[in-house]
Parts: C-alpha cells; sequence; structure tokens
C-alpha cells in the first residue's frame, strides 16, 4: 500500500542546511498498524507530513497504492491525499459553527460524490463512531473523546488507504484515551491501515509494528508479536 524506497528530507534555511530524515526504506501493508515514536525534534513529524502528502521529500520514492507521486504537481497531490489519505490531530479540528453531520460532510464535499452518496457515508461513519444519535450536536457540546471520535468519523466517511494520527490522544485524559485506542484498533482490524505518532511509549506497544525515529534515522524494532496476536 506505501512503499518508501531511499526517501530523506533536507531542510534548507539560509545557509543553513538540516538532515530532518536520513535515507529509509519503508514498507507498509494494507490493514497494519503502526507506531511512530521518538524523541522531541527527531523528524516524527517531518515523516507524517510527507506520508501524509503535505510536504515534499527531498530525496527518493514514494509509492502510495502503486501510484509513484514523487514526481506529481500540487494538484493531483492533493486529490490523491483527500482520496486516500484520513488525517487525525491532537487538537481534533473540528469546525465549531458546523454540526456534527456538516463537520463530516465538508471534505466530502471537495470530492465528486453526490449527497446521497455523502448522507450515506455521513451516518454510516457516525454509526461507526458510536455517535449517530447526535449528529445534530455541535462539537462543543460533546467531551473530548466524542469530539476526537468525530475527527475519526471524519477522516472514515473518505474510506480512506490509511489514517495518520498525529498524537490522537495527547490532549485525551487516559479514559478516553483508551476508548480512542480501542476505537483505532477496531478501525484497523476493519482493514484500514493506521499510522500513530505517538510520545508514549506504552500506547506505540498497542501496534503491531514500531518505528523509532532517533536525529532523522528511521528504524523499526522487532514486530510487535503480541498485538499482532491480539489483532
Ligand atoms: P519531531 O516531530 O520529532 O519533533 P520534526 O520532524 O518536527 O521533529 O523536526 C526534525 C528536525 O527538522 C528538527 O531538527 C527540526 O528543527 C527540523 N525542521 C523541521 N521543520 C523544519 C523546517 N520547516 N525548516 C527547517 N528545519 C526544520
Ligand atoms: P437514515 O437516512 O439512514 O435513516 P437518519 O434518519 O438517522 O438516517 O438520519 C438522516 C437524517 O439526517 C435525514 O433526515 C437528513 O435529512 C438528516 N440531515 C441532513 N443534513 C443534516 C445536517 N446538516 N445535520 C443534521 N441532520 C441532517
Amino acid at each position: 500500500m506505501l512503499k518508501m524506497v531511499q526517501v530523506a528530507k533536507t531542510y534548507y534555511t539560509d545557509s543553513i542546511q538540516t538532515q530532518a530524515l536520513c535515507p529509509f526504506d519503508l514498507n507498509i501493508a494494507q490493514g497494519e498498524f503502526v507506531a511512530v515514536t521518538g524523541p522531541s525534534g527527531s523528524g516524527k513529524t517531518t515523516f507524517l507530513n510527507i506520508a501524509g502528502l503535505l510536504e515534499n521529500h527531498s530525496a527518493g520514492q514514494y509509492f502510495l497504492d502503486g501510484q509513484d507521486i514523487t514526481l506529481l504537481n500540487d494538484k493531483d497531490r492533493s486529490k490523491i491525499r483527500n482520496e486516500k489519505i484520513g488525517f487525525i490531530f491532537q487538537s481534533f479540528n473540528l469546525i465549531p459553527e458546523l454540526n456534527l453531520y456538516d463537520n463530516i460532510d465538508m471534505p466530502l464535499r471537495y470530492r465528486q460524490f453526490n449527497s446521497k452518496e455523502r448522507h450515506n457515508r455521513i451516518m454510516g461513519a457516525l454509526e461507526q463512531v458510536g455517535l449517530a444519535g447526535r449528529k445534530g450536536h455541535y462539537p462543543q457540546q460533546l467531551s473530548g473523546g466524542q469530539q476526537q471520535r468525530v475527527a475519526i468519523a471524519r477522516a472514515l466517511a473518505g474510506t480512506p488507504s490509511f489514517l495518520l494520527a498525529d498524537e490522537p490522544t495527547g490532549n485525551l485524559d487516559s479514559q478516553m484515551a483508551t476508548g480512542i485506542m480501542a476505537l483505532l484498533t477496531d478501525i484497523q482490524r476493519q482493514g484500514t491501515s493506521i499510522i500513530m505518532v505517538t510520545h508514549d511509549p506504552q500506547q506505540a506497544q498497542q501496534a503491531e509494528r514500531i518505528i523509532e525515529v532517533r536525529d532523522g534515522i528511521l528504524s523499526e524494532s522487532q514486530r510487535n508479536v503480541k498485538a499482532a496476536a491480539i489483532a
């Protein structure tokens, strides 16, 4: 599904050159749950931005579902991003003026779906996260954990190839965090790959694979046999 070959990233600011990511190879198959950990400044965000097509890599090749996205222009790049990648952020990023239904509808409107298709997708996603009954509510009427569920529903409604989650439980208390992790695991078991950046080593242990980033170097510890066995 995702294949990176000798991908690297160098930032040039003024005369200063920062090698944010050293060349690495990575394959992620459909349905895998991959955690990305590492200290602050190690390159996690850079990796996520490249995987999410928010930023260009400066070397190597990146294939998504077999397509080489390395040479695409910005327009094609955003099209693929909208169709194939669902984003989940620490801060939920819901629009406060829109109810849950319309929040989920927003990214669908940028695509070619007719209104019936959009409606089915919205209701299906809300049901998947257990919030169908609250479709007319506004984000501020929900708890943090529920808001993150809506953000997950919004990402799922687009039927992405994979979810990119950046510290998805960073703003939640531990009980809500546990609920969100259970939901993500559930989603992964239904076949959607998840790439999740987390500071929390314990949380990383819940993924099948753990990629550690240190000083721009990606390394993968052994496959997490325990999580894989549960899955
Ligand atoms: P993390 O997410 O693990 O905290 P980042 O990916 O944000 O790490 O940063 C990795 C390295 O790349 C750091 O040294 C950071 O200063 C540098 N970096 C990140 N973004 C930029 C940028 N836009 N311009 C220059 N350097 C950057
Ligand atoms: P289903 O069509 O599967 O039975 P529901 O009856 O639970 O789904 O909910 C569908 C309702 O949601 C429809 O009546 C539809 O008009 C309504 N709806 C449409 N747009 C919005 C919106 N922006 N906010 C809340 N509900 C909406």
